[in-house]
């Protein structure tokens, strides 16, 4: 290597009229992977923008990225270092000058891949981006993978009549043993303090034996209560960051993962999580994945900052059809709206389907506000008992995660990292059991008042 760069010193002194051409090259500013099993992202971010072209190579599987007018620099070298042992995706990373003015990446792949490349220009902290994202070619039925997470649904009665009378009598059953719990609640467990990593926490409560073992092939899907957590941000986008350091998009994981061990402790609770780990999600495809496991309800988790460090408590918002219900409402709204920007998504991919999607939004929105309005109601009394609530009622603005037509929704503000003392509060693993207890208490309290109807669900088997 040292050879290498010493040959191409030697020809930059050599070919003095290039070295203006040269200084023009783009700069590497920082390198980033953020490995998921949704997809794992590679991030080159630079002064200048770069262009790349990429193909892809079989036998084995590699994805090969050529970038033009950007030198070998110490700080490309750094993407090696930084692939994961366990990423899904990427087993290893090599980077070469190809040509003179032609930096190759080969990304060593563990299975095909159906890679998306684009550009962000700059945008908050960021400077220009290129983005690669490794996605699988073919991708796990979601509802399927939710049944599958734990397997111990009950056994299918044979009977359509009987099935969706079993369905029935399940829900009540786990309504009646969440609300029991909720207002039963055990003793928090122990956990590590923040910012320390966050793996995904697993299903921590006890198998319950089935009376016979169900068929593989008809797992009891249309009898569970399926609760879409959303966690805010992540990967790319850290979203608010509080005074002392703490990113929003780690609490936010911490909260959702420990609510979700809360909710299913249940046996027929089962708990998406849009994201399990820190990777960035986009808006739009938070929504598509809990329309895709016919959500009974969607939380969506956050932390955020305020223009003054004084503000204080935490907040629940629906979606409005109309105007925003305050002036902060729908500045929290944009802020919220902005992450894909931040995040980073590739817009010329997602065309179409935002499309499809927004004309399905266009769609009344009335009966989910309504519900929404209720499940949001419950949850902000709750949580009223364990801290400072930021406004009495449930605000509405023009949330896009909110944006599912046929899912009750809300976006919990849990408190503002921006104020010292509830950074210092979001941190405690204590106060963050306190905030799980007032959740789960909410979608409780919801349930028990509207119970969800049993769903006719069904996977791709
Ligand atoms: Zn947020």
């Amino acid at each position: 290597m040292r050879r290498r760069d010493s040959v191409g010193l030697l020809a930059l002194l050599l070919k003095a009229p290039d070295t203006l051409a040269a200084t023009s090259q783009a700069s590497i500013v920082a390198v980033r992977v953020w490995p998921a099993q949704d997809y794992t992202r590679v991030t080159l971010e630079s002064d200048r923008p770069l262009l790349a072209r990429h193909f892809l190579v079989e036998s084995p599987h590699r994805l090969v990225i050529d970038i033009e007018g950007l030198d070998l620099s110490p700080g490309l070298r750094e993407l090696i270092g930084k692939v994961r042992p366990d990423d899904p995706y990427i087993a290893g990373v090599r980077v070469g000058q190809n040509t003179p003015t032609v930096v190759r990446i080969v990304l060593d792949l563990r299975q095909p891949v159906a890679p998306q490349i684009f550009t962000l220009t700059p945008v908050a902290a960021y400077r220009h981006r290129l983005v690669f994202d490794l996605y699988p070619q073919s991708q796990p039925d979601p509802l399927l993978a939710l049944v599958q997470d734990r397997e111990k649904a009950p056994a299918a009665p044979t009977s359509p009549a009987h099935r969706a009378e079993a369905a029935a009598s399940a829900v009540n059953d786990a309504l009646g043993e969440l609300i029991q719990k909720i207002e039963r609640p055990p003793a928090p467990p122990a956990s590590a303090p923040l910012p320390a990593p966050l793996p995904p926490v697993a299903a921590a409560s006890k198998p319950v034996p089935a009376p016979f073992p169900a068929p593989a092939a008809e797992p009891r899907i249309d009898s569970l209560i399926i609760i879409a957590l959303d966690p805010g941000h992540g990967g790319e986008d850290p979203g608010a960051i509080g005074p002392s350091g703490l990113r929003e998009k780690d609490v936010v994981l911490a909260v959702a993962h420990k609510l979700r061990e809360r909710l299913t402790a249940n046996p027929n609770i089962r708990v998406l999580m849009t994201r399990d780990a820190d990777f960035f999600v986009p808006l739009q495809e938070r929504v598509r994945k809990a329309r895709r496991v016919q959500a009974d309800l969607f939380v969506s988790i956050h932390a955020d900052a305020f223009i003054t460090p004084q503000a204080r408590g935490a907040s629940v918002f629906v979606l409005s059809d109309g105007a925003a219900t305050s002036a902060a409402a729908r500045w929290m709204a944009d802020r919220e709206n902005a992450a894909d920007m931040v995040g980073g998504v590739n817009v010329g991919a997602a065309t179409k389907d935002a499309n499809v999607l927004r004309a399905l939004l266009d769609m009344s929105t009335t009966a989910q506000i309504k519900d929404s309005l209720k499940l949001g109601g419950e949850v902000l009394s709750q949580i009223g008992k364990v801290g400072k609530l930021h406004k009495a009622r449930v605000e509405q603005a023009g949330f896009a995660v909110l944006k599912a037509p046929d899912i009750p929704s809300i976006l919990v503000e849990t408190a503002f990292i921006s104020n010292p003392d509830e950074e210092k509060k979001l941190r405690d693993p204590d106060y963050q059991d306190q905030l799980v207890d007032a959740l789960a208490s909410g979608i409780a309290k919801y349930f028990g008042k509207n119970p969800p109807m049993a769903r006719r669900r069904s996977t791709t088997l």
